[in-house]
């Protein structure tokens, strides 16, 4: 979850157009949770892509199925009342028989 908030530096198939000098620069994107939801739902991307072939990553995921405290994520803290604070409900995970995993 930290490394969501990491700085990016974009590469060079995504430069900025600085509209002062009218130059393509190359720009970091960073994403701040201003507050979290009640729900939170995850999407993670377990794809690796290339021009030629994109794979499934076979890194092991390990989540917390209790307590996920996510306070210190929060730039706008939420009610001390209702914390941040998850319990994981469910997991979906996609398969496909087929080689092609977009099928
Ligand atoms: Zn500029």
């Amino acid at each position: 979850m930290e490394q969501f908030r990491e700085p990016e530096v974009l590469g060079a198939d995504d430069m900025w157009h600085c509209n002062k000098c009218q130059q393509f620069c190359q720009a970091t994107k960073t994403l701040d949770v201003w507050r979290l939801p009640r729900v939170l739902l995850v999407h993670l991307k377990r794809f690796r892509f290339s021009r030629t072939f994109r794979e499934k990553l076979p890194t092991l995921v390990r989540f917390p199925t209790k307590d996920l405290d996510l306070r210190t994520m929060e730039l706008c803290p939420s009610d001390a009342a209702d914390p941040p604070i998850y319990d994981l409900v469910a997991i979906s995970v996609r398969r496909s028989l087929s080689r092609s995993w977009f099928a």
